[in-house]
């Protein structure tokens, strides 16, 4: 028996990376019969054939699952927003924070396009969702400023893009795995290759070592049910001041006393970050009145 990830599944087989081999895989029959789906990022068990070929036994249980793109097991979320072209919609990108945490994924935050702004723009941009807790990496898939930097991050493990159209994730995720195609020539691993083949998501293999999915994906949908008083953790760095707000279930909205309306004076805290705060906190109070 060996242990490996699905990378793929393609007319009734299963491609599944044990090491740096890819094996092709089929079904024992008690899946079918289970109407078991598999999905890429997939933990399996397989028993070997002849000639390399294995046969699926065992699925273990999923750490997390995506259902665009159908994927498991994806630990984290490369989320891409362009500076310039088109501009970043930052209400957008809070939102999808705020989504990628309340799956229990880590958020990347990708800064593309950084040749059209200036680096002061760009810096300021960086301080503001660093102090928010996320790695976040400027890039340019023109110059090649951070693809060594996100090869890193997505080192070792099992990522998905996401972002708005025209942020550029069809061209970072050709940049970071760049080379790749060389080592790996079974796993067809360029991307935009036609939309009626984008339906079977796939696996692509990072020469460091990872995975990433090769459909950008996570839809944006409403905000995640929650408690008002809960919306600030995925507010890092306005939970961090929380604590000492003169009161425990201070929502930092129109209390007396409260130590995030005081640091965002003080500009400790981003006053856009904590503007839409403000925002997805009236919409949490009223999705609390439909629940
Ligand atoms: P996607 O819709 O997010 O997949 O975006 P694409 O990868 O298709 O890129 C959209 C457009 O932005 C294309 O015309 C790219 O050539 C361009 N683009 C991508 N990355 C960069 C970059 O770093 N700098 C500049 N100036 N243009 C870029
Ligand atoms: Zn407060």
């Amino acid at each position: 028996m060996e242990e490996g990830i699905l990378i793929k599944g393609y007319g009734g087989f299963y491609y599944v990376k044990v090491g740096e081999k890819i094996r092709e895989c089929s079904l024992r029959g008690k899946f079918r019969r289970l109407k078991q789906n598999f999905l890429p990022g997939d933990r399996v068990s397989i028993s070997l054939l002849d000639e390399g070929k294995g046969v699926i036994e065992q699925v273990l249980p999923r750490t997390s699952e995506l259902r665009r793109p159908p994927v498991a097991n994806v630990e984290q979320v490369g989320v891409t927003f362009a500076l310039k072209n088109p501009d970043p919609d930052f209400l957008l990108l809070d939102r999808i924070l705020i989504m990628v945490r309340h799956h229990h994924l880590l958020p990347l935050i990708f800064f593309n396009k950084v040749d059209l702004v200036e680096e002061g723009r760009s810096d300021q941009l960086v301080r503001i969702y660093q102090k928010a807790g996320y790695p976040v990496i400027k890039c340019s898939t023109k110059t090649g400023e951070g693809i060594d930097e996100i090869r890193l991050l997505l080192k070792d493990k099992i990522s998905v893009f996401t972002g708005p159209s025209g942020a550029g994730k069809s061209s970072l995720l050709n940049a970071v795995q760049q080379g790749l195609s060389l080592k790996t020539g079974h796993v067809s691993s360029k991307i935009g290759r036609g939309k009626h083949t984008t339906r079977h998501v796939e696996l692509l293999e990072l020469d460091l070592g990872g995975l990433v999915a090769d459909t950008p994906g996570f839809s944006v949908l409403d905000m995640p049910p929650m408690l008002r008083e809960d919306l600030d953790s995925f507010f890092p760095e306005i939970r961090a001041h929380a604590g000492v707000c003169r009161f425990h279930s201070c929502l930092h909205h129109q209390e007396p006393d409260c130590a995030v309306k005081e640091a965002v004076s003080a500009g400790e805290i981003d006053p856009g970050r904590y503007q839409r705060y403000l925002l997805f906190l009236q919409e949490v109070i009223e999705n609390e009145r439909r629940y």
